[in-house]
């Protein structure tokens, strides 16, 4: 019998949201933004020259590095961008968390954190969220090997307040806290002012739901240059050329844009608050949403049966049959045209 197998690294993968592709469809189960990226970013895929492709990309991905830190007033030396943020999580992942203590982070959250923790064998500890689906800052006064969480969270949709932040790493000058902002943009409050009194703090962001460039791939975080100098290290030592010149070029364009952000991300806050009150008529109840979600339940029909019954009409959300959530659906905001074509489904539905 040959034993081969005894020396693979088994995982069990990170299942994505499904990615239908029915006409007509209404798809609200991966927090995708509902308008097409700034007119910008067309432009300068319009005027992209293939010759260029010839010769390798910068590795250091400096025109998106500099236009980021611009944007956030940091230095260049604070930024590292990357193939979405989950590339740039994965790298910190390998670089900040390697200690034998367990890394914490809540038992509802993003579901590839446990997921890179088992990949690189990392210990960790699920912190449970309150019974309103609250982190409690005094759940992470403990002994840990670094912390990691969304904010807002996800899937549940709310917001740490600041000075709950600030409490998490005031206990823990000695690892390093990640602050996973896929969401912020939505009204929630940024990590990043902290920056200036936490060196061991850092903040991941996302052009995939605020920036409407989930299928161009960027992420980046922002943190002291020490701690970006590692990231590099570790990134340099596995793949150099992680982003490609057309989506730097992209990436540049749509972060040059800001009107055009502040409008779209406007809309979507106000769709999402008009949102909550018909989700509430209809008999659901939610945690208070700060991002392009809303993590719903209602009062007397199994998340999973109306899950099943919009399938069946085209419109799809996100249901995750796993212990605590399994009556929620989490629902992404579209444009006010798909939220009312959701509305009407729903009332359907409901009866
Ligand atoms: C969507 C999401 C990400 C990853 O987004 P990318 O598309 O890889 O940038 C990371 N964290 C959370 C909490 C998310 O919801």
């Amino acid at each position: 019998m040959s034993n081969w197998r005894d020396n693979v690294r088994k995982v069990v993968p990170y299942v994505p949201g499904e990615q239908p592709n029915q006409p007509s469809m209404i798809k609200l189960n991966t927090n995708e933004n509902p308008y097409p990226p700034s007119p910008e970013v067309q432009e300068a895929l319009k005027q992209f020259p293939a010759e260029r492709l010839r010769l390798y990309p910068d590795p250091t991905a400096a025109v998106l590095v500099n236009e980021i830190a611009s944007y956030y007033k940091v230095k260049p030396a604070q930024v590292f961008a990357g193939v979405g943020s989950d590339d740039v999580l994965a790298m910190a992942f390998m670089t900040f968390f390697n200690s034998e203590t367990p890394i914490l982070f809540p038992d509802i959250t993003y579901s590839f954190y446990d997921v890179w923790a088992e990949e690189f064998r990392i210990p960790y500890t699920r912190i449970p969220l309150d019974e309103n689906f609250c982190i409690q800052p005094d759940d992470y006064k403990r002994k840990n090997g670094g912390i990691i969480f969304p904010n807002p969270n996800a899937p549940t949709g709310a917001e740490l307040s600041q000075r709950a932040i600030e409490e998490i790493l005031q206990e823990n000058p000695d690892v390093v806290v990640i602050v996973d902002e896929a969401y912020v943009d939505f009204g929630a409050e940024s990590a990043l002012p902290l920056l200036e009194k936490y060196e061991n703090l850092l903040v991941v962001q996302t052009y995939s739901k605020s920036r409407s460039m989930a299928g161009m791939r960027i992420g980046y975080c922002i943190g002291n240059e020490e701690l970006i100098s590692y990231l590099n290290d570790v990134k340099y030592s596995f793949n150099s050329y992680t982003m490609d010149q057309l989506t730097l070029a992209t990436g540049v364009a749509a972060i040059r844009d800001d009107a055009y952000f502040k409008r779209t991300t406007g809309a979507i806050v106000e769709t999402r608050e008009w949102a909550k009150g018909e989700f509430r008529r209809l008999g659901f109840t939610f945690a208070d949403s700060k991002a392009n979600f809303v993590f719903v339940s209602h009062e007397r029909k199994a998340a999973k049966e109306i899950y099943q019954a919009l399938r069946e009409r085209h419109i799809y959300v996100r249901y995750f049959n796993k212990e605590r959530i399994d009556n929620y659906l989490r629902i992404t905001i579209g444009t006010r045209d798909e939220m009312e074509a959701l509305f009407a489904a729903l009332k359907e539905i409901l009866g």
